[in-house]
C-alpha cells in the first residue's frame, strides 16, 4: 500500500466544515468542546454537540497524518529499540534491578531524542520474590513438571508438601465435591474461553481452593494454545481464608492429570516453593513531552507499563506498549508536528503485581486530571492494529471516530465503545476519557506472562503501523481546535 506524501495546508479550524449547522447552534456546539468551565454551561446542547461532533471533518490533518504513518513505516527503528531494550535489560519485575536499569536507560534515551520535561515520578513497589520451584509428579508415575509459581503466593516451606491431586473444572464442581478436597491438592483445568471468564481461577484459585480445606492449589494456564508453557500472573488471597500455595502448570499436564482422574488412577504430587517478600522498593514512572503550542496545560496522555512479569522479557507485554507509545512522540518531534496540547508519553511502573504506578500517577496529578483531555494504552500487544475501543461521552467517541478515518489507509481506524487500559482505569474513574489501542489479539494470550514472550513474536511491521495508529490519533486529538468534549 502507498501513502500519498502531499502536505497539505494545516486547517486552522473545524468550523467551515460544520457550515450546515445555524451560526448559533454552531456556537453552542463548540462552547461545548471548550474546557470544563464552559462546558458545564452547555450542557442543555449535548445533541447539538454530538451533532458537531458527528460533523466534525478531520481531513485537514490528512497531510500530517501521512507523514507520521509515513515516518512510522519507514523503517523498523521501534522494534529495533523494542529489541534493544528488551534485550539489554531483560524481564523487569516490580522491585528488580533490570526494571530500575531499564528505566534509567529510557530517560537517558528520551533526552537524546530531543523531547521534553523527561522525568521520573517516584513510585514504592511491592516486591515479591519467586524462588525455586519444583513439582514432582509422584503416581502415576515419577517426574518433574514444569510449573511457575502465581504473583503473590507464599511458599511451601522447605520440605515441601506431598499430596494427592483433586482435578475440577469450575467453582460449582469443587462445590459439588467439597468433601473430597480437603487435605488435597486442588487442580484448576479450566479451558480457555476468554481472558476475563478463565482468569478468574487464576486470581482467585488459591482462596477457594483453601475455603474447600485443600493445602494447595493449581492452575491449568491461562492461555488457549500451548508448547509446554506454564503462564504466572497474580493471584489475591482472602484475609479471612487461609493462605495456600498457588502455581500455574502448564495445560498439557492439566489435561494429563484430568485424565488421570477420570481412570480412577491416583495423583501424587510433591510441591515445592520457595517464594517471599521483601519490603517495597523504589520504582518510577517515566514521563515525558512535547509541549503543546496554544493550550500546554491540557495534555494527551498515552502509553503503557515498564514493568513486566520475571520470566521471558516482557516483549510483548508491555514493552511494545512502551516503545510505541515513545517512538510516536519521538516522530512528532522529528518532523516538527508540534500540537496545540501537550502530548505527553508515560510508562507506569507495577501493573502486573500492584498497580502502584497508575495510582501514584493519579494521585500526583489530581490537580491537572480536568485537563486531562484523553488517556491512551497499549496493553494487548503490539500486534497488527485494528482502531480503538474508547470510553467517553457520544459526541467525543464521534469525533475520535472522524480522526480514526486518517487510519483507513493502514486499515487501523476501527473505533469500538468502551475499552482502556489498567494503567490508564485510576484517572478514567476520576472522569478522563480513555482508550485502548485495538490489535489482532489471535497470539497474545499464547506468550503472556510466558518465558516465550520475546521481541520475537511481534513484526518489525505490525509495530510501525501500531506507532502510527497511536501517533495519528494523539496528535490529531491534541491539535484539534476544540478540545475533545467529555
Ligand atoms: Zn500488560
Amino acid at each position: 500500500m502507498r501513502y500519498p506524501s502531499t502536505s497539505r495546508p494545516h486547517l486552522r479550524s473545524v468550523i467551515a466544515a460544520a457550515a450546515p449547522l445555524a451560526a448559533t447552534a454552531l456556537l453552542a456546539a463548540v462552547t461545548a468542546f471548550a474546557p470544563a468551565a464552559t462546558a458545564r454551561q452547555a450542557d442543555a446542547s449535548l445533541a447539538t454537540a454530538r451533532q458537531a461532533g458527528a460533523m466534525f471533518d478531520a481531513s485537514a490533518w490528512e497531510g500530517d497524518a501521512d507523514q507520521l504513518i509515513e515516518a512510522a513505516l519507514a523503517d523498523s527503528a521501534a522494534w529495533e529499540r523494542l529489541a534493544y531494550l528488551t534485550d539489554t535489560f531483560g524481564p523487569r519485575f516490580s522491585g528488580s534491578r533490570n526494571l530500575e536499569r531499564a528505566i534509567d536507560w529510557i530517560l537517558g534515551e528520551m533526552r537524546a531524542d530531543g523531547l521534553e520535561n523527561v522525568r521520573a515520578e517516584p513510585v514504592m513497589v511491592p516486591r515479591w520474590v519467586r524462588g525455586r520451584e519444583e513439582l514432582m509428579l509422584l503416581e502415576p508415575h515419577e517426574r518433574r513438571l514444569d510449573i511457575l509459581g502465581l504473583g503473590g503466593s507464599i511458599g511451601t516451606g522447605p520440605g515441601g508438601l506431598v499430596g494427592d491431586v483433586l482435578v475440577v473444572g469450575s467453582f460449582d464442581e469443587l462445590a459439588e465435591r467439597a468433601d473430597e478436597a480437603r487435605g488435597k491438592i486442588v487442580l484448576w483445568n479450566v479451558p480457555f474461553t476468554s481472558y476475563g471468564s478463565t482468569v478468574v481461577y487464576r486470581s482467585q484459585g488459591a482462596i477457594r481452593a483453601a475455603e474447600a480445606g485443600a493445602v494447595a492449589s493449581l492452575v491449568r494456564s491461562v492461555g488457549p494454545f500451548s508448547m509446554y508453557t506454564p503462564h504466572t500472573g497474580n493471584s489475591a488471597y482472602d484475609e479471612h481464608v487461609p493462605r495456600i500455595p498457588h502455581a500455574a502448570i502448564t495445560m498439557e499436564d492439566a489435561m494429563m492429570m484430568q485424565r488421570m482422574q477420570d481412570r480412577g488412577h491416583r495423583i501424587r504430587i510433591r510441591l515445592q516453593m520457595e517464594d517471599y517478600w521483601l519490603p517495597d522498593a523504589e520504582s518510577a514512572n517515566v514521563v515525558a513531552e512535547l509541549v503543546g503550542t496554544e493550550f500546554p496545560d491540557e495534555v494527551i496522555v498515552l502509553g503503557g507499563h515498564i514493568d513486566s512479569w520475571d520470566v521471558g522479557t516482557g516483549a510483548m507485554d508491555d514493552a511494545g506498549g512502551c516503545v510505541a507509545a515513545w517512538e510516536a512522540l519521538r516522530l512528532m518531534k522529528e518532523l516538527g508536528l508540534r500540537p496545540k496540547r501537550t502530548v505527553r508519553v508515560v510508562m507506569w511502573t507495577n501493573e502486573e503485581n500492584g498497580l502502584r504506578g497508575g495510582n501514584a500517577y493519579r494521585n500526583a496529578h489530581r490537580d491537572e486530571l480536568h485537563n486531562h483531555v484523553l488517556a491512551m494504552e497499549s496493553d494487548a500487544g503490539v500486534f497488527k492494529p485494528q482502531g480503538f475501543g474508547f470510553s467517553g461521552s457520544d459526541a467525543a467517541f464521534d469525533v475520535i471516530t472522524q480522526i480514526g478515518k486518517l487510519l483507513d489507509p493502514i486499515e487501523s481506524g476501527t473505533i469500538r465503545r468502551g475499552g482502556g487500559g489498567a494503567d490508564i482505569g485510576p484517572i478514567m474513574a476520576e472522569g478522563v476519557p480513555g482508550m485502548g489501542l485495538n490489535v489482532d489479539g489471535s497470539r497474545y494470550f499464547w506468550y503472556h506472562h510466558t518465558k516465550a514472550d520475546y521481541v520475537d513474536k511481534l513484526d518489525p511491521h505490525h509495530v510501525g503501523l501500531s506507532v502510527a495508529t497511536m501517533a495519528v490519533m494523539a496528535y490529531v486529538v491534541a491539535d484539534i481546535p476544540q478540545r475533545l468534549p467529555r
